[in-house]
């Protein structure tokens, strides 16, 4: 059991695992904000999408510390034009915090999306509303492709509103969450991935699984 408890990731791994968009201070910032915070976790977790990860990134202990929180913000929103009258919608999970901020450093308003017995966004509101013809900017903590974020763009079509950007701290699987945005026909930006040394693996191939079974965490109840 102890043998493979979740532990928090070295710098080494932090560095080996994680890619920063090589934007200027961003990976500085990024390496310094995993470390300082522990946010990065290794041991074998089962990651929302059905694969097996053997890391794991708690966004809520990054976002505790503001001032990093708003960096992160600030990364994201300077990569896209904000429309005076957006509305950042979120979902009711630790993506919530970045939302808030990109919110309070644009001066827009909040929605909030509800999510479902796992966690995952789900496609009705919990607070705030998505006025017909009024651009969203759908906001999450980290992602694997962006499928999780597909309830949230349902949710902005449903209401008649228009999706002006998907901006999300983490996709790991970068170029999957590209394709999404391309299929969508979306703007969006994302400012980590996991690099090819982030092991993650279908159950029937996970090396820690065939190892013998190490306690295996759903991540989604870590953040
Ligand atoms: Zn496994």
């Amino acid at each position: 059991m102890t043998l493979h408890a979740p532990r928090v990731a070295t710098d080494q791994e932090i560095r080996d695992v994680v890619v920063a968009q090589p934007r200027r201070g961003l990976p500085e910032l990024i390496e310094r904000a995993l470390l300082a915070s522990g946010a990065l976790l290794r041991g074998h977790f089962s990651l929302q999408v059905g694969t097996h990860s053997e890391y794991f990134i708690r966004f809520r202990a990054l976002a505790r510390d503001p001032e990093v929180l708003g960096a992160i913000a600030e990364h994201l929103l300077a990569t896209i034009t904000v429309p005076t009258d957006a509305i950042v919608l979120v979902p009711e999970s630790s993506g919530y915090f970045l939302g808030e901020a990109i919110r309070a450093r644009a001066g827009i308003t909040l929605a909030v999306a509800r999510t479902d017995s796992e966690r995952r966004p789900a496609r009705s509101l919990l607070h705030g509303g998505l006025p017909a013809g009024r651009p969203v900017i759908v906001v999450n903590d980290v992602v694997t492709t962006g499928a999780s974020l597909e309830p949230l763009l349902d949710l902005v079509a449903d209401c008649g509103a228009t999706v002006a950007a998907a901006l999300v701290f983490g996709a790991l699987d970068g170029t999957g969450f590209r394709a999404m945005l391309g299929r969508r026909r979306i703007a969006g930006d994302h400012l980590i991935e996991a690099s090819p040394s982030w092991p993650v693996a279908d159950p029937a191939r996970c090396a820690a699984c065939a190892a013998g079974g190490p306690p295996l965490l759903p991540a989604a109840e870590l953040n």
